[in-house]
C-alpha cells in the first residue's frame, strides 16, 4: 500500500515494485512494494536481520534483486529480459542512476590516505567533471554544513567516528542527490558522539529538499524527522504510516511488540 501524506504529492522518485530477495534459501524480502517521494522523509524501522539494509542496498544497485523492480526518476534501475531474468545494466546508466543517490553507512568508508578535503573533492571531479577549485569551493562549504570546516586538512584516522561520520555525509551531499540513505549511521558510534551526528542529519532534512531514507534505531529521532515511519520484519513491511500514528497507535501485534522494547 502506498500512503501519501500531505508533504508528498506528484510522482514518486523511487518505486520498489513486487520486490522479493533470496540469498541461497533464504528469502530476506517478499513481495515488498514501497514509494518514496521527491522530498519526503522515510525514517525505516524493524529488528535486525528483517530486511532494511538490503532494502537499501539494491537502491544503490549494491545488490540485485531476485524478483521485481526499482524504479529511481523514473529509470528502470535494472531492465529484464523476455524470460524475467536481470540484465546487467550499463555503466553509463548505472552512472546516471546512482548519480541520484547518495548512502551514508554505519562504516564510514571514508579513504584513509587522503585528506578530508581530497575525500570530499574525489567524486566530484571524476563524477561530476567539476575542476578541482570548484570542487574545492563545495567540499569547504560542506564541511562547513557539518561544523568541520578546521578539519580540511585532517586524515580520517585523525578524527573521532562521529567526526568522521560527518565527513561521510558531507561527501555524499555535495553531490547534490534527490534522495539521501542512511542505514544506522550512529550505530558504530561510541554513545555520546551519537547526538552530535543525529544531530547533524537533522538540520540536513530540515534545510535540504533531497528525500531522505533513514534506517535507524534511535525511534525519538525518527519520529522527529519522519514525515512516515515505515516498520519492516521477517522481510515484509508490516506498516507504516505518520509517526504520530505509527508511534502512538499502531495497528499490528508484531509492531507493538517491537515499539514495546523502546519505551
Ligand atoms: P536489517 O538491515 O534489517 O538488519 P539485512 O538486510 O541486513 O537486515 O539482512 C536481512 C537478512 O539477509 C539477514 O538474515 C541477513 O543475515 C541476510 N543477508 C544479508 N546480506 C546477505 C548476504 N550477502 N548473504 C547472505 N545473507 C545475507
Amino acid at each position: 500500500m502506498v500512503l501519501m501524506n500531505e508533504h508528498v504529492a506528484g510522482e514518486p522518485l523511487v518505486k520498489y515494485r513486487n520486490i522479493g530477495k533470496r540469498f541461497g534459501a533464504t528469502e530476506v524480502l517478499s513481495d515488498i512494494n514501497f514509494d518514496i517521494y521527491p522530498g519526503e522523509k522515510v525514517a525505516m524501522i524493524g529488528p535486525s536481520g528483517s530486511g532494511k539494509t538490503t532494502l537499501a542496498r539494491m537502491l544503490m544497485t549494491l545488490e540485485k534483486p531476485s524478483k521485481g523492480t526499482i524504479e529511481v526518476g523514473g529509470e528502470l534501475l535494472w531492465h529484464r529480459n523476455v524470460n524475467g531474468r536481470l540484465m546487467e545494466a550499463n555503466a553509463s546508466h548505472l552512472r546516471k542512476v546512482r548519480g541520484q543517490i547518495g548512502m551514508v553507512f554505519q562504516h564510514f568508508n571514508l579513504f584513509p590516505h587522503m585528506t578530508i578535503l581530497r575525500n570530499i573533492m574525489e567524486a566530484q571531479v571524476h563524477v561530476l567533471g567539476r575542476t578541482k577549485q570548484e570542487a574545492k569551493e563545495q567540499a569547504v562549504k560542506l564541511l562547513e554544513k557539518v561544523g568541520l570546516a578546521d578539519k580540511c586538512n585532517a586524515y580520517p584516522a585523525q578524527l573521532s567516528g562521529g567526526q568522521q561520520q560527518r565527513v561521510a555525509m558531507a561527501r555524499a551531499l555535495v553531490m547534490k542527490p534527490k534522495i539521501m540513505l542512511f542505514d544506522e549511521v550512529t550505530s558504530a558510534l561510541d554513545p555520546e558522539l551519537v547526538e552530535e551526528v543525529l544531530g547533524v542529519i537533522r538540520e540536513i532534512a530540515e534545510e535540504e529538499e533531497m528525500a531522505m531514507l533513514l534506517i535507524t534505531h534511535e525511534m525519538a529521532f525518527a519520529r522527529d524527522i519522519a514525515d512516515r515511519v515505515v516498520f519492516m520484519a521477517d522481510g515484509q513491511i508490516v506498516e507504516q504510516g505518520a509517526p504520530e500514528q505509527l508511534f502512538n497507535q499502531p495497528k499490528h501485534q508484531r509492531t507493538m511488540n517491537f515499539l514495546s522494547r523502546f519505551s
